[in-house]
């Protein structure tokens, strides 16, 4: 497959009527001919910012990528190698690949928990495209399948408009829904593992797609097994069951106080209560980059949790798996005052500060390094060790 022929290049369909004269995508008899693309861009490209591309079994992959636009931080350099996977055989075809040359693989989904490091990525960033959601109804249970490209949002706007309760509080999350079980995403008092029935993912060591339980998923705060075994899994499909005659869940305060006063508000209204606490809690993404929050909340012991309600009595507190999980975004901005601490164009955000947040032209050093200065002053001054949500490359 991706042996070099000498092959006489011949122009993709794909850019046929491109403007740009002599940008655009060869096929290599059908082998990828990474040298003569390379040399293409080296004759023809070399004075233009374009990525050289080449096809793989009729599958595209490009070279030298800027991977800023692929993430909401949209800081980092470029990828050595970018694929864009529509089903679980162009997955697998990336990962031969990727094994041919030796390279190092990044799965990608919409970017919005990542920070790619300003020299980039050496090796080949496959970017997770399955889409389509389907509704297989059971009595009141609708179970709903949708492929890892298809956006989380437009999962949780389908399920609203068909009357389904479940992840109407996980509304407004960026990103896809094939990332959504690698960190078990949860907002207001809801996490997927609520919903979640099964995940279909790819093991990239047998090559075989595998169905995972939700116990099998092993999910815990912001994690599951496919977090906790970096590289191995690439999710392809995730089932969750929806309920028709659910009840609202405003356990959670910011969205109770929306609901003072209203008896039952419908899924619809809860939706936009939730987009619209997230607007004034987030940054606008078209204006600055980030990547919503960057560290997790830390679990303490239930002793250090007693000495610092001791020493701060409004901190949040809630009961977690293996201890106490405490606010550390309250910490950073009552205990320590870090609110809007900056390190160049990245700064930690004034109306949540767990939120880093980037400027135009913030490099990710910026980030890393006022990162590293909160985590060593959560630290030396409360000795609590915290640990960043976000992937950092
Ligand atoms: C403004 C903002 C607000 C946010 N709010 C929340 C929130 O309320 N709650 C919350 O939990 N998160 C939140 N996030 C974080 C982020 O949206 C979620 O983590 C989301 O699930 C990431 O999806 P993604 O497709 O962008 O993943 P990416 O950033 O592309 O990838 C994240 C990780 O998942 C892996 N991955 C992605 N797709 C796959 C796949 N198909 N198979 C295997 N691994 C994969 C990647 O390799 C990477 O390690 C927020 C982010 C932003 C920018």
């Amino acid at each position: 497959m991706l042996v070099l022929q000498n092959t006489v290049l011949r122009k993709s369909p794909l850019t046929r009527g491109f403007s740009y004269p002599l940008a655009g995508i060869y096929y290599v008899g059908a082998s990828c001919g990474e040298r003569t693309a390379l040399t293409f861009r080296t004759m023809f490209w070399s004075s233009h910012p374009l990525p050289a591309r080449c096809i793989m079994l009729g599958m595209e992959i490009q070279e030298q990528v800027s991977l800023a636009q692929y993430t909401t931080f949209h800081i980092g350099g470029s990828a050595r190698y970018l694929a864009l996977a529509q089903d679980i055989q162009e997955v697998r075809e990336c990962l031969s690949f990727a094994k041919e040359k030796n390279l190092g693989v990044l799965i990608l989904g919409g970017g919005s928990n990542i920070l790619v490091h300003d020299i980039g990525f050496g090796g080949l960033v496959i970017k997770i495209e399955l889409s389509g959601i389907e509704l297989q109804k059971n009595g009141n249970e609708v179970l709903f399948v949708a492929g890892a490209g298809a956006s989380w949002d437009a999962l949780v706007a389908r399920a609203v408009q068909e009357n389904l309760w479940g992840i109407e509080n996980l509304s407004g999350i960026p990103g896809t829904v094939g990332a959504a079980p690698v960190q078990n995403i949860g907002a207001y008092g809801v996490e997927l593992k609520d919903t979640l029935v099964w995940v279909e993912a790819l093991d990239v060591e047998t090559k075989e797609a595998k169905k995972f339980t939700n116990t099998e998923c092993n999910f815990g705060y912001r994690t599951s097994v496919f977090k906790k075994n970096p590289g191995r899994y690439v999710v392809l499909r995730v089932a969750l069951a929806l309920d028709a005659h659910g009840t609202p869940n405003l356990a959670y305060r910011d969205l109770s106080e929306a609901f003072i006063g209203v008896q039952s508000p419908t899924l619809g209204q809860i939706r936009d209560a939730v987009l619209a606490i997230r607007s004034r809690k987030f940054p606008d993404l078209t204006q600055e980059g980030t990547a919503g929050s960057f560290f997790l909340n830390p679990i303490v012991s239930v002793e250090k949790a007693t000495e610092l309600a001791t020493q701060f009595p409004t901190l949040p507190q809630f009961t977690a798996e293996g201890g106490v999980k405490i606010s550390l975004a309250w910490l950073l901005d009552n205990a320590l005052g870090l609110k809007g601490a900056r390190v160049g164009g990245a700064r930690l955000f004034e109306r949540q500060p767990l939120v880093i947040v980037a400027q135009k032209n913030t490099s990710s050093r910026d980030i890393t390094e006022l990162a590293e200065k909160v985590q060593k002053e959560v630290k030396e001054k409360l000795r609590i060790e915290i640990e960043p949500e976000v992937k950092i490359l």
